[in-house]
């Protein structure tokens, strides 16, 4: 199984020189190479293969004048850059043809200088580790990495990402062999709280940690800055700049936190289930959403990599699934609430229920349906799955925010890492 490891990086300046030569040449060659793949398709011709695209775009175009400059960095990335639009091709096709599960791919659109994200691959050919740590990378030199926890196998890959924070990292992708753990009992659902982190439906809390209280002031801080700068000023990239780095320092700094809860739950427990993202944390402050999103979906990756490597299960329940509305002791659907309502008494069985640990045992008893449904046992009784049912949860419904600008507002071209 593949599994992505992640290290901050310290290019010197003539490296991210170097680096942001390439970053452009990539750039250039993916978008010559779509660019020859729309044509293709205008002119009603077949699809171009990629072999020969690469032949034209890399191979003849360095003799071109125009394109000489492309002679000047490592061939590595520019092949790389032609490989992903080929993933990018295949995943709209996979998704058109229903092939791919999940929300619509559209077609892959041109790559900009003004991406918040600029990024580079290097496969074998391209890139090592040195017995002195470092990374080196054809054509750019010797790269100093921050080995923040130890690569366990050698990796395969390496992707070289610049950030809206302007920082560098390495994110090497490992090979490495599942270790299956002794089965146990114990299943949860989880529901992101929203005054913790997260509740458990065996009633144990994830309290918020401190350093994310410190970043949303921060962050709140940083926000306040920009909206005071003028639009189109050098100072309010500056304070984007300043906004993007507060976002930044909670994704990285602290990455134990996330992978000691993660390790702490796929130990103890045999699968988890969780709410699809997004529905939920809508409810919050634009801040603190974009702080809590973050740190949720890594906490979800961490989730699926760890459960997948040690044989655990993890079920994403759909955003559609009135977790909150339910009463999660005699199954009545007791209508919308809102978000200040903490408890509430069933009007059916008349169980009083804090809002949180109730939407967590939904959680739990909709992933096991949804589970057993799949393998084609009998379905659990209790807890009914409206599939169709729209997110009705009054102020956590996307499209409510769409029409109040709220989103928009958010939006703003602030990265969230
Ligand atoms: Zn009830």
């Amino acid at each position: 199984m593949h599994l992505r490891y992640s290290y901050r990086i310290y290019p010197t300046a003539g490296q991210r020189a170097s680096l942001v030569r390439t970053f452009g040449c990539a750039r250039v060659v993916y978008s010559d190479a779509l660019a020859a793949r729309k044509e293709a398709r205008k002119g009603g011709l077949p699809y171009p293969k990629s072999t020969d695209l690469q032949k034209q775009v890399i191979t003849a175009a360095k003799k071109t004048p125009e394109r000489a400059w492309l002679a000047s960095v490592g061939v590595d990335p520019l092949i790389r850059s032609l490989r992903d639009l080929d993933t990018a091709y295949r995943n709209f096709f996979d998704s058109v043809s229903g092939k791919r599960a999940g929300r619509p791919v559209g077609l892959p659109r041109f790559k900009s200088r003004k991406d918040s994200r600029q990024s580079l691959r290097f496969t074998l050919n391209g890139f090592r580790i040195r017995g002195n740590g470092k990374l080196n990378l054809a054509k750019i030199g010797d790269v100093r990495v921050k080995w923040s926890r130890a690569l366990p196998a050698d990796p395969s890959s390496v992707t070289i990402v610049l950030d809206a924070a302007g920082r560098y990292c390495a994110s090497f992708v490992v090979d490495v062999e599942p270790e299956h753990l002794p089965e146990v009992d114990a299943e949860v659902g989880i529901d992101l709280g929203l005054t913790t982190y997260a509740v458990l439906s065996d009633g144990s809390v994830i309290d918020n940690p401190r350093f994310l209280r410190k970043a949303e002031r921060k962050l709140k801080a940083a926000q306040r800055e920009l909206s005071r700068k003028a639009k189109g000023s050098k100072n309010r990239a500056k304070a984007r700049r300043k906004v993007a780095r507060a976002h930044a320092k909670v994704a990285d700094t602290r990455m134990d936190w996330p992978h000691k809860q993660t390790t702490k739950l796929i130990r103890e427990t045999q699968a988890v289930y969780l709410e699809d993202l997004n529905v939920r944390g809508l409810g919050r402050g634009r801040l603190a959403k974009s702080v809590h999103d973050a740190g949720w979906a890594t906490f979800r990756r961490l989730l699926e990599e760890k459960a997948a490597r040690y044989g655990r299960h993890v079920g994403i329940v759909h955003r559609a699934f009135p977790s909150s509305q339910l009463c999660s002791d005699c199954g009545h659907r007791d209508g919308p609430k809102p978000l200040h309502v903490r408890e509430w008494a069933c009007q059916v069985c008349g169980v009083l229920h804090d809002r949180d640990l109730n939407a967590a045992r939904n959680i739990l008893a909709a992933g096991q349906a949804d589970r057993l449904n799949a393998s084609g046992g009998p379905v659990r009784p209790g807890v009914a799955i409206p599939r169709q049912a729209r997110p009705v949860e009054r102020g956590t419904h996307l499209g409510d925010l769409r029409t109040t600008g709220d989103r928009a507002a958010g939006a703003g071209g602030i990265p969230v890492l």
